[in-house]
């Protein structure tokens, strides 16, 4: 495995910036870092997996260690595929803790190679999240301060 590249994966429906900080503050720690938009056909998103890579894409444009990729199946598998040693995750509170911490111990027990590495989230985007963001876009609530510009110039807002 390779300690160079690190997996970021979500299903950034939509990004906010409580994300991009994550990347942002996580990328001198790897060589690239692949964000990964999971296909979990269980579930439903509200924008489409071309529109949340079209907004990675822009986002993280001229940036040549931050690769924008999708993929279905296991988050262990694809890292494996991509030669990643790493994979990146954000905390926000005990929830995802707890959460992370579960998630983590599974994939370690499938792949030992592979370090689950979390980043703790800045004071003043602990209260971001997609699920929030979507609640606000369907109740035409403001929520253009929470997402990057492109997300809210291609999304209908109040
Ligand atoms: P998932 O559907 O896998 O939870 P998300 O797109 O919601 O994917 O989130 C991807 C990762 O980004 C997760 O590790 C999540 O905890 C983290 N994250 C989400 N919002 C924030 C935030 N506001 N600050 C820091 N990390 C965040």
């Amino acid at each position: 495995m390779s300690s160079q590249i690190a997996v970021f994966p979500g299903s950034f429906d939509p990004i906010t910036i409580g994300h991009v900080s994550t990347i942002e503050r996580s990328i001198g720690l790897f060589g690239k870092i692949i964000i990964a938009i999971g296909q979990n056909s269980q579930k439903e998103y509200l924008f489409s997996l071309e529109q949340r890579l079209t907004w990675l894409k822009e986002i993280f444009a001229g940036n040549n260690r931050i690769e924008i990729e999708s993929y279905e199946g296991l988050t262990i598998d694809f890292c494996r595929q991509k030669n990643a040693g790493f994979i990146l995750r954000g905390l926000r509170n005990s929830t995802d803790f707890e959460y992370e911490r579960t998630i983590a111990s599974l994939n370690k027990s499938i792949n030992a190679e592979i370090e689950t590495i979390c980043i703790i989230s800045l004071p003043e985007y602990s209260h971001i999240s997609s699920t929030i963001v979507k609640e606000l876009i369907r109740y035409k609530g403001k929520f253009a301060h929470l997402v990057p510009t492109c997300v809210s110039r291609d999304t209908w807002q109040a």
